[in-house]
């Protein structure tokens, strides 16, 4: 689903991402863990065309992100052709980005009523589903400043649910919560693995990532140090960098 070779990133001079391999295969959950600043969040954008890569290839679901290939030739992405395929793909991030002055019903439709011109009842019918799904049926009618962060935090899960996503980002999705409310929004996102869905999960919640997790990579200053499955990276981490990433963690 996710293909990444020798994925370069600057900012400047600054290189952020340093020759990044990985597969993500269909229906994994794909666990990133690593330091503050290694790079994680730089290559979830670089997956969602939020940023371009300077060298390497990137392909999801077999497609050259930002590029089109005609024979031999790649033709880089209008603005229009890259919100077409950001469309594929959900992102929950840190911060529960609702709008804030519409309910959670209907920030959930939101997407598929102004981007994919669905019919409203058929978008609302399909939002409240959403919502069951998360857990927030009896919530529908709130607004987010009335919602806890992690109530918040499934709504964004429903709203990135109701585009059909092929593929979900999660961008260290419950480091921002109060910790009681850690469990409810990784309990959704277990329900949303054993669905099949296709997961990337920046996170530091190692629970998570050795029970639900398929494989894990840990990433320092811009590299994949070390992968595996997540058992074994977690409990027998052969790199000296995880070692001691994960003694800070654990
Ligand atoms: P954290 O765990 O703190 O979220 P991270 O692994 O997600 O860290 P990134 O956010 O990918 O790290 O940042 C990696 C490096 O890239 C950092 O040094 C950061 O300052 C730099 N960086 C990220 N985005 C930009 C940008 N738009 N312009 C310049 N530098 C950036
Ligand atoms: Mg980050």
């Amino acid at each position: 689903m996710v293909r990444a070779e020798g994925v370069h990133k600057s900012f400047g001079h600054v290189e952020v991402l340093k020759g990044i391999d990985l597969e993500v295969k269909p229906g994994e959950v794909f666990c990133l863990i690593g330091p503050s600043g290694s790079g994680k969040s730089t290559f979830l954008r670089c997956i969602n065309h939020l940023e371009k890569i300077n060298a390497g290839r990137l392909y999801v679901d077999g497609e050259l992100v930002g590029y089109r290939q005609q024979g031999e030739k790649l033709y880089e992405l209008r603005d229009r052709e890259v919100a077409m395929k950001r469309r594929d793909i959900g992102m929950v991030f840190q911060r529960f980005n609702l709008f804030p002055h519409m309910t959670a019903l209907d920030n959930v439709m939101e997407a598929p009523v102004q981007v994919r011109g669905a019919g409203r009842t058929q978008a609302r019918e399909r939002a409240v589903q959403l919502l069951e799904r998360v857990g927030l049926a009896d919530r529908a009618g709130h607004y987010p400043s009335q919602l806890s962060g992690g109530q918040q935090q499934r709504v964004a899960i429903a709203r990135a649910l109701a585009m059909d996503p092929k593929l979900m980002l999660f961008d260290e999705p419950t480091s921002a919560l109060d910790p009681e409310l850690v469990g409810d929004v990784l309990d959704v996102m277990r329900d949303l693995a054993e669905s099949g869905m296709t997961m990337v999960v920046v996170t530091h919640e190692m629970g998570f990532a050795r029970e639900v997790g398929d494989s894990l990579v840990f990433m320092d200053d811009g590299v994949v140090v070390e992968s595996g499955h997540p058992r074994d990276v977690l409990t027998n981490p052969q790199h000296e960098r995880t070692q001691s990433f994960l003694s800070k963690v654990l």
